[in-house]
């Protein structure tokens, strides 16, 4: 018999590209600048120290497979669709896993969406300011990947983030599924922002130096003890970070 759970994490588990150190996802774009210097400093060891046991992260991985699952086989669509662009800047290479690819060929237009599991406050976060939003900038780096892909120029695109609430009330009539349309920036502007978030990187990398902590932890409280949400549960190198000591926290919250 297999074991669900050990098959389920082997299945599901974000596996870094290992190819070359200076490997920059889109997803990286909305992380701090601690994160990804921890995670292009140590993302060997990332990859053969994962957690042994389904967390928040595994749920958004399942999703994912699943959506894969329904929409395979359906003509002009592509789900996990890799993409990757070589010496963007300073040798970096910028790579992005779409979750959904839509292309009309008549039209020459291309869909592009990113489905989140997640609870309606990050829907209203990201309506509030999208710009603002790491889900907004993924799918930028995104359609700047593929408009520089040869096959592609010349193609307009359609954005837009499927936000499915897993927390939505059926009693009230709220909608479990949202989709919030986003600006389409230029390429000129996203490769700016890029060449901003790389430079600092090198710069902290050949000094190695980190970056300052988080500004934001997404602070909740446990009884009355305030937990970084962020560090705890939505932090892959939290275990690298001098920043958060989750003994110490777990300690004073016995303590309390
Ligand atoms: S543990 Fe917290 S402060 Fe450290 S990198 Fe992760 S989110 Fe940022």
């Amino acid at each position: 018999m297999i074991n669900i759970e050990e098959h389920i994490l082997d299945s599901s588990l974000y596996k870094y590209d290992l190819t070359k150190d200076k490997i920059f996802t889109a997803s990286m774009f909305g992380n701090d600048d601690i994160q990804n210097f921890l995670i292009i400093k140590h993302k060997k060891d990332i990859v053969s120290n994962r957690s042994s046991k389904t967390d928040q992260s595994t749920l958004g991985s399942v999703f994912h497979r699943g959506l894969e699952v329904i929409f395979s086989g359906i003509e002009n669509v592509e789900v996990e669709k890799k993409v990757r662009l070589i010496n963007v800047y300073n040798d970096w290479d910028v790579t992005a896993t779409i979750d959904y690819f839509g292309i009309d060929n008549d039209k020459k237009i291309i869909y592009l969406s990113d489905h989140k599991l997640t609870k309606k406050f990050s829907g209203i976060m990201v309506k509030k300011d999208y710009e603002a939003s790491g889900y907004f900038w993924q799918l930028q780096v995104q359609k700047f990947i593929l408009s520089n892909i040869e096959e592609y120029k010349g193609y307009s695109f359609d954005l837009a983030l499927n936000m499915f609430y897993k927390d939505a009330n059926s009693a009230l009539d709220e909608p479990v599924q949202e989709r919030i349309a986003l600006d389409v920036l230029d390429n000129e502007f996203i490769y700016d922002k890029l060449v901003d978030k790389l430079s600092l990187l090198d710069l902290y990398l050949e000094q190695d130096k980190e970056p300052p902590e988080c500004e934001q932890k997404w602070f909740r409280k446990i009884n009355r003890t305030s937990v970084p949400t962020k560090c705890e549960t939505y932090c892959s190198v939290n275990y690298l970070c001098r920043y958060y000591n989750k003994k110490s926290m777990v300690q004073s919250i016995k303590d309390f």
